[in-house]
């Protein structure tokens, strides 16, 4: 079995931008400027977010967090996100969800500029990727992609089955995965809470790509053999054993499916990195086009 190694991934993708970067600095250009807005103070968001934030410092990038309180207001947040979506210098914007209940997650992510959407989240940016166009594809699904391709794992003709669809990762992952390009031309099957027999289709994936939030779900009797598993879940079990209270695990049972796959995501350290790589990504792409039309 194959370990498909996030870090490693992640870090040659890091290396790549980081040589950009340098190379651009050398013809005078700003740095891409990345800014999250933290509302509340949920601690995984805060954790999610500085992360963010030191990767993009990292590789080059300029990064600012806003922090605001629990009780921000809609209408607040939408004004600051319309100042961030007409400054220039500002490149990417993403806010870190979940909100606080007064706030719509839908009303939100369809007000920051569909240029600026790192996330791509915003419905321009799925219809684009529903039509196959190119823009924004949500970072988790566009990091798994990059991995799958940085193992060199053909995708185009295979079976692939996705578990949950959720509008961050399942959907949009099936979407990416049938589509001709970057990556992709799979026949693809999308599962959720309402599938019947489950274990059937998993059983025909050659790619089987499992974000449905519910840790060790996907036992060795359900995967085919030598099938690429990607793990997406990240929950976090309570152990009162360790310093932080906590461990993290996969929806994918790790010392079981290892057995019969031919390549499998550990949790942690498989696609939850390639999801940040994904996103610095997408920000230098954001960057690339509003320096175009600044220049
Ligand atoms: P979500 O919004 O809760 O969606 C879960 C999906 O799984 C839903 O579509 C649901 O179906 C489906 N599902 C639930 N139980 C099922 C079952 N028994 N059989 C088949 N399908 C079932 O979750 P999410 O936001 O997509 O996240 C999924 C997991 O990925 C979580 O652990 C999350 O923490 C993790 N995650 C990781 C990253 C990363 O960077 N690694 C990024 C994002 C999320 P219905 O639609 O029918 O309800």
């Amino acid at each position: 079995m194959v370990l498909l190694d996030g870090k490693y991934t992640s870090e040659l993708v890091k290396n790549r931008i980081k040589n950009e970067m340098a190379e651009m600095q050398t013809k005078g250009l700003r740095k891409p400027h990345l800014v999250a807005i933290l509302v509340g103070s949920d601690g995984a968001s805060k954790t999610y977010v500085e992360s963010k934030e030191r990767n993009c410092q990292l590789v080059g990038f300029d990064s600012t967090i806003i922090r605001l309180d629990d009780s921000t207001s809609e209408n607040d947040l939408v004004q600051l996100i319309e100042k961030l979506n007409i400054d220039n210098h500002i490149d990417g914007i993403l806010v870190q969800f979940p909100l606080p209940k007064q706030i719509s997650e839908n009303k939100i992510t369809q007000t920051i500029a569909p240029h600026k959407d790192v996330d791509g989240f915003h419905d321009v940016n799925m219809g684009k990727l529903a039509k196959g166009e190119s823009g924004f594809v949500p970072a988790t699904p566009l990091g798994i992609t990059m991995m799958l391709e940085a193992y060199n794992i053909e995708t185009a003709g295979k079976h692939c089955v996705v578990i949950g669809r959720s509008n961050i990762v399942g959907r949009p992952m099936s979407l990416l995965m049938s589509n001709s390009a970057p990556y992709g031309n799979c026949t693809v099957t999308l599962c959720h809470s309402k599938t019947v027999h489950l274990e059937h289709f998993t059983r025909q994936a050659d790619i089987l790509i499992v974000a449905l939030g519910k840790p060790g779900f996907v036992k060795a009797n359900m995967v085919k053999p030598n099938a690429v598993v990607i793990d997406v879940g990240i929950t976090r079990v309570e152990d009162s054993t360790r310093k932080n209270g906590f461990y993290l695990k996969g929806d994918v049972d790790f010392n079981e499916v290892k057995e019969v796959a031919s390549h499998l995501t550990p949790v942690p350290g498989g696609v939850g990195l390639m999801t940040i790589a994904a996103l610095l990504e997408n920000t230098l792409k954001a960057y690339k086009f509003q320096l175009k039309q600044t220049l």
